[in-house]
């Protein structure tokens, strides 16, 4: 395939029959890349060469699949830095945190590749063996977002399709051609059908859910379009994994060492530029060290280099489209109107480019809409408290739940902490580490289902149940 980012379907890359939509890089504004703007017959189209190609993917043998998923992880690795430059220029974030995406998503496409699907021998007495099979759902569309695009397109394609699942991919529009680039090699290894992806302005996303010819979807995004995907998807109760937003509080309790935690608080906080679902986005200090820790992060936040994340020494690159540029902006301006302080940062960067510098914002009441809506970008609201109960209590007071962490040097203090916290994963003195084997999701409105691990990797299968009779 040339870079003219056509769609695939049933293994033949042709053009959008709307046409094609221009895909912009937000540190300069150019046209990155023309990309298909498909029409919704053509997603039927994918559907139907979807099914037919699962008819005898989901025969093929274990080993089969693991040596084709692993020869095109090959591909992706020869492929790297090309793959990481595409991921700057649509998405913006650094060159080397872009080489961090695609090591990343190398890591957890060769995890997936390499799991097995246990059958559990439930009873096997002597006049009865009774087990329990996994078996491929049939279509599974992975619907992304446009934070860590090429990352989060391997979480939902590698596990599905190595359950025995044919998949058609739908990327953000803001964002879609490095997710077009992973399929292209996915298909190179595959046979015809298997891997299909469809990019489109807008409708693609309702058409996926209106298919009766997809049996799951796996979706990352914000919690009100997770929402309608759930809403529509209900006529052929399509299976649904939902990672949707979070807003993550971290309570920093007085026996922390501030000038230890300080950094890794500001990494967790601001990685991506702050557009990670499981970035810490509140934080919550004991009034003790509040002034020590706003000093230490708003230092840190200032030795920042914002720009172009092609550029030699950038390490905060632009924020990835206006909309979310104007969110930040606009709940930073509120937060001063209430009276805040604004420690760094807090103003849109004059000139062609998204770029919002690292902001810390103190003496900010807990009820301020920058403290309970997630930013999901460059601000980090910093609450302080004098009393854990009142801290705890902060921390749950929203309604979404992925992550959470305490900090403290009383171990024991801080698990307690981290326990009574309403997420689907806690930490200590840490926030925000993910790895392939050990299960991710949310709760409350943050979504429901996990990825990765054995988890994560049977959310791609139904089980059936074998009776076997002596
Ligand atoms: P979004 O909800 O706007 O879009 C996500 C995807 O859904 C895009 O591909 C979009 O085109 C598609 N879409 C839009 N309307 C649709 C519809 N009606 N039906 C089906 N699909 C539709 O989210 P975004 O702005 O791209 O991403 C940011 C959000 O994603 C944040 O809230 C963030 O917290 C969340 N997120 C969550 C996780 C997680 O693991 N929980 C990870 C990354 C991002």
């Amino acid at each position: 395939m040339s870079d003219s980012y056509k769609v695939l379907i049933g293994g033949q890359w042709v053009d959008g029959a709307n046409g094609a939509f221009d895909v912009k890089n937000p540190a300069t504004f150019e046209t990155v890349a023309k990309c298909a703007n498909a029409s919704s017959d053509q997603l039927e189209e994918a559907v139907v060469a979807a099914n037919e190609a699962f008819k005898s993917w989901q025969y093929t043998s274990h080993e089969e699949r693991k040596k084709m998923l692993n020869a095109a992880i090959d591909e992706i690795q020869e492929k790297r830095d090309e793959i990481a430059a595409l991921i700057v220029a649509e998405q913006g974030k650094p060159f080397p945190l872009a080489i961090g995406e695609v090591e990343g998503g190398i890591a957890w496409a060769r995890y997936a590749a390499s799991q097995d699907i246990p059958v559990q021998i439930i009873e096997d007495s002597e006049k009865k063996r009774i087990e329990a099979h996994r078996k491929p759902l049939g279509v599974v569309a992975s619907i992304t977002p446009w934070n860590w695009p090429f990352m989060i397109a391997v979480w939902h394609i590698l596990p599905a399709l190595r359950a025995g699942n044919a998949v058609i991919s739908k990327p953000s529009s803001l964002t879609p051609l490095s997710t077009v680039k992973l399929v292209e090699i996915l298909n190179n290894h595959l046979p015809d059908g298997v891997i299909s992806i469809v990019t489109g302005e807008r409708g693609m996303g309702s058409g996926i859910t209106g298919s009766a010819g997809i049996h799951k979807i796996v979706f990352t995004g914000s919690t009100p379009t997770g929402q309608s995907v759930m809403r529509n998807s209900a006529d052929n109760l399509k299976r649904l994994t939902l990672e949707l937003g979070g807003n993550d509080a971290a309570i920093v309790m007085p026996s922390s060492n501030v000038e230890q935690i300080a950094p890794a608080i500001f990494a967790t906080s601001f990685l991506n530029m702050g557009q990670t679902c499981g970035a810490l986005k509140r934080l919550y200090v004991h009034e003790s060290i509040y002034d020590e820790m706003c000093a230490a992060l708003s230092e840190i936040a200032k030795q920042q280099v914002v720009g172009n994340g092609m550029d030699e020494g950038v390490n905060f690159g632009p924020v990835q489209n206006a909309d979310q540029l104007n969110l930040v902006a606009d709940l930073v301006e509120d937060a001063k109107a209430r009276g805040a302080s604004i420690l760094s940062g807090g103003e849109k960067m004059a000139g062609v480019g998204h770029f919002y510098p690292p902001t810390i914002v103190a003496n900010i009441e807990n009820d301020a809409p920058l403290v309970q809506e997630e930013q999901f970008g460059p601000a980090l609201p910093v609450i302080k408290f004098s009393d854990k109960e009142e801290a705890i209590a902060m921390a749950n007071s929203v309604d979404v739940g992925l992550c959470g962490s305490a900090w403290s040097a009383d171990i024991e203090e801080a698990q307690a902490i981290a326990s009574r916290l309403e997420c689907g994963t806690a930490f200590v003195n840490t926030h925000a580490e993910i790895q392939p084997n050990v299960p991710f999701g949310g709760c409350k409105m943050s979504g429901f289902g996990v990825e990765f691990a054995e988890e994560g990797l049977l959310e791609f299968t139904s089980i059936q149940v074998m009776h076997i009779n002596k």
